[in-house]
């Protein structure tokens, strides 16, 4: 089943898509993941993102369009994905039609005030990736899986945030009729507690 998961930054597309990958095997494809890769691997396509990505802006369309291009031609995205993050314009949306066939688009809803909190208290560990919220750690400097250090993402700084939401009601919120019109679209309300977020997820998914 190719997968597609729609949603305001903070709406917890990360965190289910990685919770899909280990239990039901499949491959996150996660844009802002390759994208900060690439950023931390200084390669030039990340030397060119870093401006848009810390600015709370979206990276031009061809950059984005071919590398997922690229990541869904590999073996493991032959067999069924999640795409965490793309398509976030209907620039993007269009080119992926004639890239792969998509089965579902789920678009997790919550509250601005639900996103504002939860991308406010992201931390990040810098060694592992990880990704946790203050309010359940004990010293939020601290990996507890690792012992690596946590650290706010440049993008979570709060005038960022508001940006980015600016940004995702003008750009991207579009799919959401985009992708009704097309007959793919479910919405699944991920405002609460996250277990109880992803069994309606599975349920939606019908898996
Ligand atoms: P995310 O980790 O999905 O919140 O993405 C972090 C940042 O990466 C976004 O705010 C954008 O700057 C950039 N980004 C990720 N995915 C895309 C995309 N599909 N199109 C354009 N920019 C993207």
């Amino acid at each position: 089943m190719n997968i597609i998961f729609l949603g305001a930054p903070g709406a917890g597309k990360g965190t289910h898509a990685s919770r899909l990958k280990a239990e039901k095997g499949f491959p996150q494809i996660s844009t802002g993941d390759m994208l900060r890769t690439n950023i931390a691997e200084g390669t030039p396509l990340g030397l060119s993102a870093k401006q848009f990505i810390d600015a709370g802006e979206l990276v031009p369309d061809e950059v984005v369009i071919g590398m997922v291009r690229e990541r869904l031609a590999e073996a493991d995205a032959q067999n069924g994905f999640v795409l965490d993050g793309f398509p976030r314009t209907v620039a993007q949306a269009e080119a992926l039609a004639g890239i792969a066939r998509i089965d579902v688009v789920l678009n997790l809803e919550v509250t601005e005030d639900t996103v504002l909190k939860r991308l406010g208290g992201r931390r990040v560990c810098a060694s592992c990736g990880a990704v946790f919220h203050t309010s359940r750690l004990e010293d939020e400097s601290v990996c507890p899986l690792c012992g690596g250090k946590l650290i706010q993402r440049a993008d979570d700084a709060p005038g960022t945030i508001l940006h980015r939401l600016e940004v995702y009601h003008e750009q991207t919120e579009p799919l959401i009729a985009h992708y009704a019109q097309a007959g793919l679209l479910k919405n699944v309300w991920v405002d609460g507690d996250a277990d109880e977020n992803y069994r309606d997820i599975l349920q939606a998914l019908g898996i």
